[in-house]
């Protein structure tokens, strides 16, 4: 009991002291865009404002006493000043007198894994032993975390005055740590667990220059927002389709521990309004228990096919029912679509199925066909050699299957791609492509309840309220 309190009292203590060090970072992380943003020499700004931070105290005496500030002030660029003061309130809160009244305190060692440290380094360096490690080990043996260890990962150690092992803890994932300790009879292992809270932000952006620009208008990270343009790859080509006054709304969440941030979290819900035509996306957990994206309709947001399998330069040749063939010299229909791209491009597989034919084929030189379903197949032509696929293997929606190239005939490097219906070739620029299944029914039903419903419901009070901010005159947006 008496050494339960103790534990938890310490772990409140590590919690108080860990939040601190979490926001600090944190704040760095949400706001390191500025640097670029801003001009060149924010770094120097910065290194005060942390100062600031760790001396927050020391600083708030020396305010206090109001004379060496004018002589910091002149020494410091004018400008940040604001942001600095906006520091201060993160300074300890007001749980700090919870420690005063600890009577003992355990004194855990806190060490950070550096790159290319092995946990066999980690405890040389606090002086233990690879038997100590391996009495870890055998206490903790299912705990992933250390058999796989990564930088910025934290051990904390607990040592006797005679140097020996006490204790250790650790984070076993996200929300749980693992506390093995050597003092008692014999050795003990328990497991804390640590609240793990998402907070949701809701944001809207209008393109004027790019999409980064207004994610970053608009308060998203750049990580953030490349995980806006991947949701809607599908159906908005970013590089060519984007236009100045489309728009998007954007609900999605971030990672907090004990209330500090851990790290940036999912898209939630998102409209994005390209050239007039509207797309969503929302999350939605399958009762697989794994999460996907899908639009309004219950549709997954990844289509069913690529339009294009292959990074290409140029189209070299276009579906025709008929053209001058290069080679033969005499009118033939082409019946696919040439992509020039250099030799060694890899060929991705523009659907699921099953590879049907992997060999030679007159004309076609190396040549590929993928059955997707019972009438839908797609056939890649002139490959300069295949990927390590076989004959009758499934292959998922954009594995390499192989490589571009010029075998048969082809008076240079590209792929020629076929869009089989019924083994009937269609234009692949042109073809309906079909859309994919949306979740079955009773998922449906509640996707449409439970997601869509309330989700849509915020996405339309925020565009709402933009408007209104527009209609009102703000030039806030
Ligand atoms: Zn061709």
């Amino acid at each position: 009991m008496g050494e339960e309190t103790q534990i938890a009292r310490a772990a409140r203590k590590q919690a108080i002291r860990r939040k601190a060090q979490r926001r600090h970072s944190h704040f760095y992380e949400r706001f390191s865009h500025w640097s670029f943003c801003n001009h060149a020499d924010a770094e120097p700004i910065r290194w005060h404002r942390e100062r600031w931070m760790l001396a927050g105290t020391a600083m708030l005496i020396t305010a206090l006493s109001g004379f060496i500030i004018p002589a910091w002030a002149s020494a410091m660029r004018p400008d940040p000043a604001p942001a600095a003061h906006t520091m201060l309130p993160l300074a300890l809160p007001k749980a700090l007198p919870t420690t005063v009244h600890a009577p003992t305190v355990e004194d855990w060692h806190i060490v950070q894994v550096q790159p290319g440290q092995t946990l066999s380094d980690i405890f040389q360096s606090q002086g233990l032993s690879l038997t100590d490690l391996q009495r870890v080990m055998d206490e903790a043996r299912d705990a992933k975390a250390l058999h796989n260890i990564h930088p910025g990962q934290e051990f904390d150690f607990l040592l006797g005055s005679d140097g020996s092992l006490r204790g250790i803890r650790f984070d076993k994932d996200e929300s749980n740590r693992a506390i093995v300790r050597f003092d008692g009879d014999k050795p003990t292992m328990t497991a804390q667990t640590r609240e793990v809270e998402r907070r949701e932000h809701v944001v809207h952006g209008s393109i004027d220059s790019s999409l980064f620009a207004a994610g970053s208008k608009a308060g998203m990270s750049n990580a953030m927002v490349l995980k806006l343009a991947e949701l809607f790859k599908y159906d908005i080509d970013f590089v060519q389709d984007l236009r100045e006054g489309d728009s998007f709304t954007v609900i999605y969440d971030d990672v907090y521990r004990d209330g500090a941030y851990l790290h940036e979290g999912e898209i939630v819900a998102a409209e994005f309004v390209n050239q007039g035509d509207r797309y969503t996306a929302y999350r939605f957990k399958k009762d697989d228990g794994s999460y996907g994206w899908f639009s309004e309709d219950g549709r997954p947001i990844q289509k069913s096919f690529l339009r294009i399998p292959v990074d290409f330069t140029r189209i070299s040749s276009q579906f025709s029912a008929a053209r001058m063939h290069p080679i033969l010299g005499r009118m033939r229909a082409h019946q696919g679509v040439d992509y020039a791209a250099p030799t060694g491009t890899p060929i991705h597989a523009a659907g699921d199925g099953v590879v049907k034919f992997k060999g030679w084929m007159n004309g076609y030189g190396n040549f590929v066909i993928i059955q997707h379903n019972s009438s839908i197949s797609t056939a890649y032509g002139h490959m300069s050699k295949f990927a390590n696929v076989k004959l009758g293997q499934h292959v998922s929606q954009g594995s390499v299957i192989g490589f571009v190239g010029m075998t048969g005939l082809a008076t240079g490097p590209h792929l020629h791609y076929e869009f089989r219906v019924n083994n009937v070739q269609r234009d692949p620029q042109k073809v309906t492509l079909p859309k994919p299944e949306p979740l079955p029914g009773v998922q449906l039903a509640k996707f449409k309840s439970q997601v869509v419903q309330p989700q849509l419901a915020r996405l339309k009070a925020l565009d709402a309220n933009v408007k209104l901010a527009r209609a009102s005159g703000r030039n806030d947006d």
